[in-house]
């Protein structure tokens, strides 16, 4: 067996702990924020080198938010939040004005935003020092973290395979004790995905409710932020900190953030009688591998031994989620990357006085984009030009709201539903590098809750029998009903053993 970099292997104490034990003993002031700032910094130290899920580490940074927290609690003060005190590390997306956001581009190399994201800022209020920014598939357009140009993230359980992609940084760091929370961002997956791979728990929440200002565009209709943790309530925990209104960002709801952390709680009692939940049939079929399906058969006899009534939904549209995800996204996504033309952000490569402000953009854009990206930006230009606009865009429309039909009518039949979160668990790097398809093609059982803007939560759900690495349970509930993942969520994790 190689050697693996996961937490409970080798880790220290602090690096091992719940984020909500690290900041009930800060609270108390068993140890002071510093000493648990100070030990994933060190576990950074240890492993960062093999597993690359850092970009940036912010030691100084982190230290001095450390302090601040230690002072104010030592004063006798409130903790600013109940997450204060407890460090975290942030998907290279979004904007800080005291360490770079390159988006894992070579576009962004060492750009610093001259403002921070919203959700950089509510962290920042929370009291919760940020570590770093962590790896990512360029602008956060992949599975895998290959096509980040900084060089792929490993996976704490097998160095040699992927922690998924987009946010594999930020799976990395929670999976190998570098760091006890993160936010990722999911457009399609990237959140959920990687956590399945990693053994760990990550929430796409419904679109709208977390702000995106300072989130670098992806796929605007599409792009979420959300928490990332090791357990269920510390992911709630961080939920509350990053979600509410914000009127920086044009499409956030103005409505109270739902009740994450109760339903963390509850959920953690382990019952689960008067829900229904429904598994969707369209993601639970041949073709996925043998110790995944093996692993969501064992979930769901676990759901309905803990009270849940289980139900088969069928989603028929689900099968051309990806079809016409895969029109939308490059559509979006050729429109937002207009603006990194060599003149307002980041690199500027040909200015040398003899070609013209047209050649410099040209220029700038081929050495700073990477082949995905570029694939992307050349699918989504082609798509909406003249005279097929009509077949590829408006058609991929069309799908998006029959697929959230199918989800209304799910819903009627169940409270939430149920999938593996990925078909395989984690591949080898490398190994789909050479065949997009084969690697969109991950992202199956995760887009279409993007594609109509729901939630989605993914949670470890033990070890596929034939590989012997982790699988992610897919929870999927309706818009602004967030706190059901959480309740169901965490009924699962206290019923697994
Ligand atoms: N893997 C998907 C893609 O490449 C999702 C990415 C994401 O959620 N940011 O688009």
């Amino acid at each position: 067996m190689a050697k693996t970099f996961i937490v409970t292997d080798s880790a220290e104490e602090l690096t091992r702990l719940s984020a909500a034990e690290l900041a009930q003993k800060i609270h108390s002031r068993e140890v002071s924020s510093r000493e648990v700032t100070e030990a994933h910094l060190k576990r950074i130290k240890d492993v960062d080198g093999e597993l690359h899920a850092f970009l940036h580490v912010g030691e100084e940074a982190a230290l001095a938010a450390a302090d601040t927290v230690d002072k104010s609690l030592d004063a006798g003060e409130q903790p600013a939040s109940a997450l204060a005190g407890v460090p975290l590390a942030l998907k290279d997306v979004f904007t800080t004005t005291d360490a770079p956001t390159t988006c894992g581009s070579k576009m962004l190399e060492g750009y610093m935003s001259p403002y921070d994201a919203t959700v950089t800022r509510r962290i920042r209020e929370a009291g919760i020092p940020i570590l770093g920014k962590t790896n990512l598939d360029e602008f956060a357009m992949g599975s895998s973290t290959e096509n980040s140009a900084y060089g792929p993230t490993h996976n704490p359980y097998d160095p040699e395979r992927t922690a998924g992609g987009s946010g594999g940084g930020s799976s990395a760091a929670l999976a190998s004790g570098e760091a006890p929370l993160a936010i990722g961002t999911d457009t399609g997956g990237s959140i959920r995905q990687p956590a399945a791979l990693t053994n760990t728990v990550g929430v796409k929440p419904t679109y709208g409710t977390v702000s995106r200002y300072g989130l670098v565009a992806c796929a605007s209709s599409l792009d979420q932020g959300g928490p990332c943790a090791r357990t269920v309530l510390d992911t709630a925990l961080l939920h509350e900190v990053i979600a509410g209104h914000d009127k920086f960002d044009a499409t956030s709801v103005d409505r109270p953030v739902a009740p994450v952390v109760e339903a963390a709680r509850e959920g953690a009692k382990g019952d689960l009688s008067g829900m229904t939940i429904g598994v969707v049939k369209q993601f639970n079929r041949e073709g996925y591998q043998a110790g995944v399906l093996e692993r969501f058969a064992a979930a769901v006899d676990q759901l309905k031994s803990q009270g849940a009534k289980i139900v088969e939904v069928d989603c028929p549209h689900f099968d051309d989620a990806l079809a016409a995800y895969y029109l939308i996204l490059p559509c979006e996504v050729s429109s937002n990357l207009a603006r990194f033309d060599g003149m307002r952000y980041g690199l500027r490569a040909g200015d040398d006085g003899t070609h013209s402000a047209e050649e410099v953009m040209a220029i700038s854009r081929a050495e700073g984009f990477g082949p995905e990206v570029k694939r992307r930006i050349i699918l989504g230009t082609y798509a909406l030009s003249v005279g097929y606009y009509d077949a590829y865009y408006l058609q991929a429309q069309r799908v998006r709201t029959l697929i959230a039909q199918d989800f209304k009518a799910a819903y009627e039949q169940c409270d939430v539903l149920i999938s593996p979160t990925t078909p395989s668990t984690a591949f080898k790097l490398g190994e789909k590098s050479e065949d997009p398809l084969e690697m969109y093609n991950f992202d199956l059982c995760t887009l279409p809750l993007n594609l109509a803007g729901l939630c989605g939560m993914s949670v470890p759900a033990g070890f596929a029998s034939d590989t012997q690495l982790p699988v992610g349970l897919q929870i999927m509930a309706p818009a602004f009903q967030d706190d059901r993942l959480y309740r169901v969520g965490a009924a699962f994790e206290a019923g697994l053993n």
